[in-house]
């Protein structure tokens, strides 16, 4: 599914500003606040926004940041994460190639960053991990880059495939779905129907 300009320069005006009035964003590109309203809620259907909130700046709340990076047998790799997942001071994890897994951790006070450390020596999986300390911070933007010709890959709502091609569209309690074949529009059908008629 592909973006057209429009919803490539609504994208920009709300990632600069995502308190922008729909009216404001239709002066800005150039169209009917009604196009708006609806680019912006199939973005937003689509997973493509996220959401909107207040970009807080920890360095002026006085937190310290700390990028971790873990090496463990790529087949340990997810059992690994559980273990940061629900913590509140890893802010974002990835997985990376040749079973590495980079944390971003965000911390309150000094002595956690030594709780912290000492706790990554106690999972048995883990093969090697490096710690360091954010001094400062030269650039910091969202990683998403809006640009022309951007495409959209969305999960099939029945069998979860990602689809870098055009889906099929299913439209239901008023909620757009997404397909990747006819066997999975059915499947998904079924399945909703199914659940509708047991609650
Ligand atoms: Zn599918």
């Amino acid at each position: 599914m592909s973006l057209d300009d429009n919803d490539v320069n609504i994208l920009t005006a709300l990632q600069a500003n995502g308190r922008l009035s729909y009216r404001q964003i239709s002066e800005r590109v150039g169209v009917s606040v009604p196009t708006v309203s609806s680019k912006v809620n199939t973005m937003e259907n689509q997973g493509v926004i996220r959401g909107y909130r207040a970009s807080l700046d920890p360095e002026r709340l006085g937190e310290m940041s700390t990028v971790v990076a873990i090496k463990a047998r790529p087949a340990d790799l997810s059992r690994v994460s559980e273990y940061f997942i629900d913590d509140a001071v890893v802010r974002q994890l990835f997985f990376l190639s040749c079973g590495r897994l980079l944390l971003m951790c965000t911390f309150t006070r000094v002595h956690e960053i030594n709780e912290f450390a000492s706790r990554l020596s106690t999972i048995p999986e883990l093969l090697e991990y490096d710690v360091a300390n954010v001094i400062a911070v030269g650039k910091e933007e969202d990683r998403a880059v809006v640009a022309p010709g951007l495409q959209v890959v969305m999960p099939c709502s029945q069998c979860g495939r990602q689809m870098r091609e055009e889906p099929l569209k299913l439209r239901k309690n008023g909620k757009e779905f997404y397909l990747c074949s006819p066997t999975c529009l059915s499947a998904f059908n079924s399945k909703d129907s199914s659940a509708r008629s047991v609650t």
